[in-house]
């Protein structure tokens, strides 16, 4: 086994496994994505590190166990049609094309987009769908979906997510002020109603956009 693939087994191990993430599916999908592809070179040896870490113009990629957590809350089993808001590094939408049977990816900042479309081809997750937009918005085009993650804090809930569910739907996302956020889970139980439940406190870079918070 490669150094790479120890760590990874590790980070699974100890920060994923141990914090109470049970779903088989998700373990073996972060088991899978070699994450340290998906971080500046200079930081691989830091890829399986208990954090966040930077991938420039000033966004991260999210902490392993907030990967794990976020993916477990969307319950996929396989079939599913999902929408992330926030590509990033790729990382999380890679995770999610083991999870689904189809990935829409939405980023605003396009020099991210690229870097993320590069290493998706590269390490066989061409499938993924990546858009450079507004992704407050959603994406109508594909709509309905069965899960919607959004991986950037918001100061409320975008009217355009809850449209676009799909009944029986989840959509997880942190919502809360700039620097700190409640990480809300929303299942659509019919064409008219929500149930809304808050999972945990959480961190998260802001949701910037028409629906989401005006840029500093
Ligand atoms: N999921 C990513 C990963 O696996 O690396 C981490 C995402 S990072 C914490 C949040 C991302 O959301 C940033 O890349 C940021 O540019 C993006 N973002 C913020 N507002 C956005 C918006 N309105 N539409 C699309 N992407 C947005």
């Amino acid at each position: 086994m490669s150094d790479y693939a120890i760590a990874r087994r590790r980070m699974v191990e100890e920060q994923v496994v141990a914090r109470g993430v049970g779903d088989r599916r998700v373990i073996d999908a972060m088991l899978r994505v070699p994450r340290h592809l998906f971080v500046p070179e200079a930081l691989a040896a830091q890829a399986y590190s208990d954090f966040p870490l930077p991938i420039g113009e000033r966004q991260t990629i999210s902490q392993p166990y907030m990967v794990g957590v976020m993916s477990e809350a969307l319950q996929l089993t396989g079939g599913e049609k999902v929408l992330e808001i926030g590509t990033g590094s790729g990382y999380q939408a890679a995770v999610l094309a083991l999870l689904a049977r189809q990935v829409f990816s939405l980023e605003r900042i396009p020099a991210l987009a690229r870097q993320a479309r590069r290493i998706l081809d590269a390490c066989g997750f061409a499938r993924v769908n990546v858009r450079v937009t507004d992704g407050t918005f959603g994406w109508e085009d594909e709509a309905p979906f069965d899960g919607i993650i959004v991986t950037a804090g918001a100061p409320s809930i975008p009217q355009s997510y809850r449209t676009q569910l799909a009944v029986g739907g989840r959509l997880v996302i942190p919502v809360g002020d700039r620097v700190s956020q409640v990480l809300m889970r929303v299942t659509r139980v019919s064409e008219r109603d929500f149930r809304e439940e808050r999972l945990f406190g959480c961190r998260f870079v802001p949701l910037i956009g028409n629906h989401g918070w005006s840029e500093e």
